[in-house]
């Protein structure tokens, strides 16, 4: 072994025990160096650095016990296993198999000492803690108590590749590391002026091989920062890689005609703000581009980012392509089919609507007008890019209210328009504002325009948080406010995770609320209703026919009914704040003072109290967000798929958001100066992430 060797270098066949058989199991795992076995890190440690005594057990702990076997017996409860009672003296334990052979039984005779390691399940009166599969092992009397290991790691294994294995191809990593290999040191010069941070060696020997069961504070150790801040680096160098990758792609070029667009603006019946000028400016620069646009459109709910989304569209059509739009629900997407057809129809553009419940002989005509071009703008929940859907011409795809969908999602759709080397322009729009240190990871791929302004004429809401007792005081103050012609929303959480339930709850609702006020017309809409029917309610309301609407959360997303100035939320401590936001937009969009109630049930959990006072301390977006961040965790704001997306070894978004401006600095240090680091940057902390496969 040359004692010079780098082991990124060096294939991990070169290691004991490795052979093309092994290898190949290993790249599963992405590791493909010696050094990738470095990096592949633990995500949990067992401690059998001491005994622990039956009767000091916790359910839930994983620990190594010794005990004499009282009793072995098989029993046949629903399948064949074998139950063997031990005991210690301070307690009793059963140890419970389902695979064991003969000898294995006949070896487990009355009275014989065990040493045994595994995870203790509950605890039960009649046969005391159970642990299922237990590591063990037979010894004698004497040797009670002799134990010679310590922690040891576990790590992501895979199929044909034990722990065992990875701990002595980590041994002898480490053991070439003694005698003077290296590994490439990919941190760029501007993080290493950051005090304390230790070499990496040492970095990485902590983590495999700790001194001590890890507390909760341990990432603070700078052996741990410095792993972080190489993760979350890569993870940002990684996004702008993708965005080059993109930027270096072609796409059609929209030459604008501003009488049309005139046409259209003279027709919307209000002045766009300022906030949306600029962001249309930034929109059309991008269009007229010969690169794909890749932008976030991020504007507060009822801020006006549909009528943007449209002049984009015209700008599309006008060129001769077609514009996708995607909604996350059917309801919101046949809102926006009314307001295109209603904004672009008049100058002679198609608009149909795609979504999954329409009849299939429906559905038939209108795959045939998109694949014959007839169709212009298709809008559409995600049966928009089922496989039968071909698009003649796809300019420009545009995604409302991306938070529901996922990285994923997002860059499978710019696949499916892609057409002679030509791929379609993207804008991406959200009303979750993205708290700037997030966006700069798991958004970096786009670039940003921000509506800042609301159009004018809009009321603050008041909120008020009130405990569900106190309900005779809503219905008297609906009561009065329907008398002053309001309309009021009345929405129903979800209270377990069922759909169903939901719709129960908001049907009793609807009920109670027409005892209660008999003389009012209440309307009720929830997501297991068709399609026709959550339209005809909608009208019903928007026409005033109906004064108040009682809804399950689905008109969380988009729902627009300006002369609506009340709502009450029922069950509002089990949502977070980002919905608890979005349907508070639904109120205040009319010149009338609005209101938002949220009812809670008593006892209310400190992390619920605060969202509650936090609701009703600001209505602004950004302050809610970076709250609910705080609260909930990165995971959450991202989209439930997009958190799978940004899973890491060692880095934490929020524990260390701290980190993140030392990170961005870090990355353009290494753009300017140091590109020969983003490669194995990359490779050693994304190679097994499917997402980056595809850059
Ligand atoms: P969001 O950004 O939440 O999607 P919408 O696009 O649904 O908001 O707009 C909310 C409401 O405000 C709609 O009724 C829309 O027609 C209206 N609107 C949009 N821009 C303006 C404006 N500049 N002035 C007045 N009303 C506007
Ligand atoms: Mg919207």
């Amino acid at each position: 072994m040359d004692a010079s060797s780098c082991l990124d270098e060096l294939p991990i066949t070169h290691l004991k025990g490795v052979g093309e058989k092994v290898a190949e199991k290993l790249t599963n795992l992405g590791i493909s160096s010696v050094a990738d076995v470095l990096f592949h890190l633990p995500f949990r440690y067992e401690d059998r650095s001491r005994l622990v005594a039956i009767g000091e057990m916790r359910a839930g702990e994983s620990c190594l016990f010794e005990g004499q076997v009282e009793l072995a017996e098989v029993v046949f409860r629903g399948r064949r296993s074998m139950l063997v009672r031990v005991s210690d003296g301070t307690g009793f334990i059963t140890l419970r198999f389902f695979h064991f052979s003969n000898s294995q039984k006949q070896a487990l005779k009355r009275g014989q000492w065990l040493r045994c390691f595994g995870e203790i399940k509950a605890y039960n009166k009649s046969q005391g803690f159970d642990v299922v599969h237990p590591e063990y092992k037979l010894i004698a009397e004497t040797q009670r108590g002799e134990i010679n290991e310590g922690l040891s790691a576990v790590y992501p294994a895979t199929e044909g590749v034990q722990q065992a294995t990875l701990r002595k191809l980590i041994k002898q990593a480490f053991v070439l590391l003694e005698q003077g290999a290296s590994v490439r040191d990919c941190l760029p010069v501007s993080a290493r002026a950051v005090k304390n941070l230790p070499e990496l060696i040492d970095s990485l020997q902590q983590l495999h091989y700790p001194q001590k069961m890890p507390t909760a504070e341990v990432h603070e150790s700078p052996a741990f920062q410095r792993l972080i801040i190489e993760e979350l680096l890569a993870n940002h160098l990684s996004m702008s890689r993708l965005k080059d990758g993109v930027k270096k792609q072609n796409a059609p070029i929209f030459k604008s005609s501003d009488s049309l667009q005139k046409q259209f603006l003279g027709s919307l019946g209000f002045e766009l703000t300022n906030a949306q000028q600029r962001v249309i400016k930034e929109i059309t620069s991008d269009l007229i581009s010969a690169h794909p646009m890749q932008r976030l459109l991020q504007g507060d709910v009822g801020s006006g980012k549909t009528v943007v989304a449209a002049c984009a569209a015209l700008l599309a059509t006008q060129a001769g392509y077609q514009v996708a739009l995607m909604a996350p629900t059917e309801l919101l997407a046949e809102q926006h089919v009314r307001n295109f057809a209603a904004w672009l129809e008049p100058l002679g553009i198609q608009v149909d609507c795609l979504v999954g419940r329409q009849k299939a002989a429906v559905q038939k005509v209108i795959v045939e007008d998109i694949r014959e071009g007839r169709s212009q703008v298709i809008i559409g929940t995600h049966a928009l890019f089922q496989e039968a859907v071909v698009f003649a011409k796809l300019g420009l795809v545009i995604i409302d209210e991306q938070h529901r969908f996922g990285v994923h999602q997002r860059l499978a759709l710019r696949d499916k328009g892609a057409l002679n080397g030509m791929s379609p322009h993207q804008l991406v729009m959200t009303a979750t504002p993205i708290p700037r240190t997030l966006a700069m990871l798991g958004y970096a791929d786009l670039d940003l325009s921000i509506i800042n302004e609301l159009p004018p004429g809009r009321t603050p809401v008041t909120t008020t948080v009130l405990s569900i007792e106190k309900r005779p005081l809503i219905i008297e103050r609906i009561q009065q406010g329907v008398e002053d012609g309001r309309q009021v929303y009345w929405v129903c959480t979800l209270i377990e995770e069922s759909e169903v339930l939901q719709c129960q709850a908001a049907e009793v609702a609807a009920q109670l609320l027409k005892e209660l006020l008999p003389h009012v017309k209440v309307g009720l809409l929830h997501g297991r209703m068709k399609a026709e029917e959550k339209h005809h309610v909608m009208q019903q309301f928007k026409e005033m026919k109906l004064q108040i609407l009682v809804a399950t959360t689905v008109i969380e997303v988009g729902v627009d009914v300006p002369n609506a100035s009340l709502m009450v939320i029922e069950n509002a401590e089990r949502l977070g704040l980002a919905q608890l936001h979005q349907l508070r937009g639904r109120v205040g969009r009319g010149e009338r003072d609005s209101h938002c109630v949220l009812l809670y049930k008593a006892p209310l959990s400190k992390n619920a109290n605060e969202r509650l006072s936090i609701m009703r301390a600001t209505s602004d977006g950004f302050k809610i967000a970076e709250k609910d961040m705080e609260l909930r965790g990165p995971g959450e704001l991202l989209g439930k798929r997009q958190a799978g997306f940004m899973r890491f070894k060692v880095a934490d978004l929020v524990r260390d958001a701290a980190l993140l401006d030392l990170v961005a600095r870090c990355a353009d240090d290494v753009l300017q100066h140091q590109l020969e680091l983003i490669e194995p940057l990359i490779h050693r902390w994304l190679a097994n992430s499917v997402e980056y496969a595809h850059v």
